[in-house]
């Protein structure tokens, strides 16, 4: 699995604290750089056989077609692209032109995640997003008749202001339009953020918590009905649409990422990720001491993400997994809590796996957290 993170935006969204920057001056350097260090970390997959391509921000489809054609040959120089090989692009809609989207299947895209947000307009305003309700319905239209039909929408439910009732018909519409993966979050108001200005000076209300759990039981309730299978949290795909990708994440295979603030894991202990600051990645590009940084996860560390990232999914938790990372006093830990959460009827268990019943999903990170075994 191979991640690029592309941290440039044409604006700020009002919600948004990912890294990136809105200069774009930065771009050229910035392609060099990215394939600079997919050249330096070369050994570093020990498969060289990629399934899954990923370019995510940020906007990746700021990328010029050049550039991103520049970026999948370093690729293809230094790895095996598998024939079935998933390769997702995150757009914005005001970005995918006929000629873009001709020129994105030509270089091998196969998968689009498009940044709608919303199909309303005041929605779309709220959150300072570079597009409006048309130009997303129109650029999925335009990426299907392209031939490009693995189309996976991202919905926001619960921004301020929002009925449910438009959140219905956002879903409606996504369905309508054919999509075949849906990723619907909440709005959540998150640090150093426009609308955290806005929601501490009064000028917006804060989301509100009942409806968000409103929004989610409807979504979960309409899109299983429209054959959707609600596979992960935050993520619905009609069958067979699944995100190879984001599954490979959930199920703790190896990955890199590369480019600013882009994480990578070795499938056992190790994690590393880049700085998070454009000028200080191209700095210190040769210098992967400096740029990088890097922990060793414990036992303990290793049993609370499987559990944590497990309990989001429909699956669940693989026990067999959790059982070699188990010492005494944590295995006791462990039945003793999941024991407790069984009987309170907030797990299921079924075969070797143990999951969160759909109805408490809204409730899974408090679950899991009680699972956790913190050291002491
Ligand atoms: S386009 Fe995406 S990454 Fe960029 S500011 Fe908006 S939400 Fe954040």
């Amino acid at each position: 699995m191979l991640y690029f993170h592309i941290p440039f935006c044409a604006q700020k969204c009002s919600y948004c604290n990912f890294h990136f920057s809105t200069s774009l001056q930065q771009m050229e350097p910035m392609v060099q750089g990215l394939i600079s260090e997919l050249e330096q970390r070369r050994d570093e997959l020990e498969n060289p056989h990629i399934e899954t391509l990923y370019f995510g921000g940020g906007t990746p489809s700021l990328l010029s077609s050049k550039d991103l054609g520049r970026i999948v040959d370093a690729v293809e120089k230094q790895y095996v692209l598998d024939s079935h090989l998933e390769f997702t692009l995150e757009a914005n809609p005001d970005d995918l032109s006929a000629g873009y989207l001709r020129e994105l299947k030509e270089i091998g895209v196969n998968r689009l995640s498009v940044g709608t947000q919303s199909f309303f307009e005041k929605d779309l305003r709220l959150m300072n997003r570079a597009h409006s309700a048309s130009q997303a319905e129109d650029s999925i239209k335009r990426a299907q008749d392209m031939g490009i039909t693995n189309i996976s929408l991202d919905l926001i439910y619960g921004s301020p202001g929002t009925e449910l009732g438009e959140w219905r018909k956002n879903l409606e519409k996504a369905v309508a339009l054919g999509v075949v993966h849906i990723s619907s979050y909440a709005m959540t108001v998150e640090p150093r953020t426009a609308l955290h200005h806005w929601v501490e000076t009064g000028k917006v209300p804060a989301p509100e918590e009942k409806v968000q759990a409103q929004a989610f039981d409807y979504v979960h309730e309409y899109l299983s009905s429209q054959g959707f299978e609600h596979y992960e949290i935050s993520n619905f795909a009609l069958p067979g649409k699944r995100s190879r990708h984001n599954a490979a994440y959930w199920g703790s295979r190896p990955y890199l990422g590369i480019g600013p603030s882009a994480h990578s894991f070795d499938g056992g202990r190790k994690r590393s990720w880049n700085i998070a600051n454009n000028a200080l990645y191209l700095k210190h590009l040769h210098e992967p001491a400096v740029r990088m940084e890097s922990e060793i996860l414990s036992d303990s560390e290793r049993y609370n993400e499987r559990i944590m990232v497990g309990l989001r999914t429909l699956e669940g938790v693989d026990v067999r997994t959790l059982a070699p990372l188990l010492n005494e006093s944590m295995e006791a830990h462990f039945k003793r809590e999941s024991e407790k959460k069984l009987q309170q009827g907030l797990l299921v268990a079924k075969g070797h796996f143990l999951s969160v019943p759909v109805a408490h999903w809204f409730l899974s990170d408090g679950i899991a957290s009680d699972l956790f075994y913190l050291e002491t």
